[in-house]
Formats: structure tokens, sequence, C-alpha cells
């Protein structure tokens, strides 16, 4: 049957009826193992007790007001996310491609208003990845740039200016694309579709300090490695360095489109009533599951286990990477966002193990993603290194 839908995205034919915990059911019956989570979106996996009963509850009673009148539950979740971060305040939105839009309206803003106009230049970084917007995309791929070969910004042209992007852990490329003219650095610390580059605590520090020197803002992208997939609630609590605007998505709905600006009373002191805006952002049904995944990942031992899980996980991959030196090349990572460089394709590798129903996540970089659950139990985890390791055997024996 041929499909109405755009075909944007290249589509495996598999589709599943329901999931529960780590595991997904197809069309055919079939059990799948899902380390991919919806690419690191079902924190708490499939059919959680305490999402559905927040979703049911909140369904009963009010799903949509409009940001015009001040919700509660939004409050509520607002008030949780600042308790437990640097921010001092929040703004809500649907994915992670928004969150992008305010922070980098956000850090702009901030400067215009205190009466630099041309202090608008954000520093973005190579292999970087920040959603599919005309701005997302053009902070990745400068206008310069536009004659290289990629798909995210080819035939969209004229992209927006103002990004200047410099090589990942280049200091000092970095310093000399900084000038008057520069609002912001703009980095995820662990680079996710890039292929799981984790950014050395060393380079976020300079940073840090390059913004403190040159009064810029210091922008992290944690959409995808952030609401505690590293072991901590964010990358930069495990480095202990200080961000000015973060942004959130991805993890925070478990599954419910919504995501979030994070940012200090400073940085953010140019939004303004009227300077944004989302007719959805942050209405009660989202904000209820919000709430109901943050109690979850902020309960007592919940990212302890997380760090324990991810320790057993990344010694279980070096054992596969050492008997398996033809196929795997490279484990990289934190908590359970890991990465296995491959020596063969890795769409290959991805499509052998989907044959033993596990489910991995390509990303750039010959390089295969882990991102299971955080809740995962011990069993699912050793059931998915037992396919990885059947699927590397295979692929060994060439069939
Ligand atoms: N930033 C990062 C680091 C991401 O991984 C993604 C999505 O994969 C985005 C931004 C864009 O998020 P969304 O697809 O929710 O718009």
């Amino acid at each position: 049957m041929t499909s109405v839908i755009l075909p944007t995205y290249n589509r495996s034919k598999i589709s599943f009826v329901r999931g529960s915990g780590s595991w997904l059911e197809s069309t055919e019956g079939k059990r799948y193992l899902d380390f991919g989570s919806g690419i690191a979106v079902n924190c708490l996996g499939h059919s959680h007790p305490k999402l559905i009963n927040a979703l049911n509850k909140q369904s009963k009673k009010l799903w949509h007001t409009s940001n015009i009148f001040n919700i509660p539950m939004q409050e509520e979740l607002a008030q949780l996310l600042v308790n437990k971060t640097f921010a001092d305040n929040v703004f809500f939105t649907n994915s992670g491609t928004e969150s992008i839009e305010c922070a980098i309206k956000m850090a702009r803003k901030h400067y215009f208003d205190m009466g630099h106009p041309k202090k608008n230049r954000i520093i973005t970084f190579e292999g970087a990845f920040h959603g599919r917007s005309m701005a997302a995309v053009s902070a990745v791929v400068p206008m310069m740039k536009s004659n290289s070969s990629s798909r995210l910004t080819d035939g969209f042209a004229p992209l927006l200016g103002g990004f200047d992007r410099v090589p990942l852990g280049d200091y000092q490329k970095v310093e000399e694309a900084v000038s008057d003219n520069t609002c912001a650095i703009m980095i995820e610390p662990i680079q996710g579709e890039g292929g799981i580059n984790v950014v050395p605590r060393e380079f976020l520090f300079f940073l840090r300090t390059l913004c403190n020197q040159n009064d810029m803002q210091l922008i992290f992208d944690e959409i995808q490695c952030g609401i505690g997939r590293s072991g901590k609630f964010f990358v930069h609590q495990v480095y202990g360095v200080k961000p000015d605007i973060v942004a959130v998505a991805k993890g925070l709905g478990g599954g419910f489109p919504i995501g979030c600006c994070l940012a200090t009373n400073s940085a953010s002191s140019g939004m303004t009533s009227g300077t944004h805006g989302s007719t959805y952002g942050g209405n009660p049904l989202g904000c209820a599951v919000g709430l109901a995944v943050l109690k979850e990942i902020f309960s007592k031992g919940f990212l302890s286990d997380v760090r324990r899980k991810s320790s057993w996980l990344e010694s279980a991959l070096q054992k596969l990477l050492s008997k398996h030196k033809n196929i795997f090349e490279d484990i990289r990572g934190l908590g359970l966002m890991l990465g296995i460089k491959c020596k063969i394709d890795n769409a290959k590798v991805i499509e052998k193990a989907l044959e033993k129903y596990l489910i991995l996540i390509p990303a750039s970089d010959n390089t295969i993603r882990i991102l299971p659950p955080l809740n995962v139990n011990k069993e699912d985890l050793r059931e998915g290194i037992a396919r990885l390791f059947a699927t590397a055997e295979d692929l060994e024996r060439g069939k």
C-alpha cells in the first residue's frame, strides 16, 4: 500500500500495537526489546502505570485552556524544575526544536534590551543537532558552508544568519570565533545524533569561563541527554558546570510531547509579555504527565540505579567489543546513553539486531545508540546484551 505521508523518514515496515516496560509488540505479535526508547523519549518505558494514571486522571478533568489563563499544573511543574536545577524560570514548549528556538531568541533579546542589538551571533559545534526549524538547521550549517551536501539544509536557502560553527573540542577555534557580537555559545554536552560524542568536562568549563569573560550566555541543549539519561538529572550536573539557558524535551514527557526552556533570571530578562508564546506549550495534559515523569526520576534511588545499570552495561559492551573487534571499534557515552562505533556499516548491525528483535538507533559517525528506558530491569539488560552478542556472532559468520 502506498503511503500518503511525506516520505521524509526512511521508515521500517514494522509497526507496533502496544508496549510494556522495555518491550514492544508488533502487529505480527512479535515482541521486541526496545533499546531505543523512541530516541531517548520513553524514559520510563512503555505503559508506565503512574504515567497512564496521571494522563487518565487529567484527561477527565481538563485538557486545555490556553496560556492566557493561569495553569496551576504548569506552575507546579515549573517550580519543581526550578527547585531541582540552576534555573530561575521556565518556558514550556511541545518539542525540542521549540525549546531551541526559545533559547536562541532569549539569548539575543537579552543583549538587545541591554542596548547591544548587534550582539546576536551564536557559536555552535560541528556534529551538533538542534532540530529542524530554519533556525535550528541554520545553527549547525552556516550560510558560508551551504555547499556542503547536507540534507538538513540543502534546498532550504536562504538560511538564517548569525551562527558561527567551530569543531567540537577545538579550544583555539572557539576563542577565535568569539567577537564583540557573540551573544552565546550553544552546545550539546553529549552529542546524540552526532554519534554519542561526550564533551569533556574541561571543555565545558572552558566555555563557561569564556562566556563569563566575554559576557555571553552558555546554552546547553540537553534535549536528548537530559532528564536522567546521564545518571544525573542533567549532564551539566555530572560535571558541575552552570549554564545560563538549557533546552529540554524528549524524556520530560516520557512520550507525551512536552519540552521546556530553562533559564536564569538574567538570561531571560528580555522575554517580557508578548515576546514569545505557544498555544499548547505547558497545557494541563502535558504538565500532568511531565510531573509524573519527574516525580519518578527524582524518587529515592532512581538516578543512582541508572548509574549502577550504566556501569554494568558499559562493561558488558566492552566485553562485546573485545570479542568482536572486526565489527566494533569503540564504546562511548555516559549513563544509559551509550554508543558503539562500528567497523562495518552500522545499518547492517542494526538490521541484524532487529532480526533478533532488538531495537537499536543509528547515529552519525557509523555509530549505534543504545538508549534503553531508564527504569529497564537487569534481566532485560542481560537479554539485550545476549542479543547483541548473537547479532555480532551472526555478522562474524557472514550470516
Ligand atoms: N536537540 C537535540 C540534541 C535532539 O536530539 C533533538 C531531536 O532529536 C532536537 C534538538 C530536536 O527535538 P525535536 O525533534 O523534539 O524537535
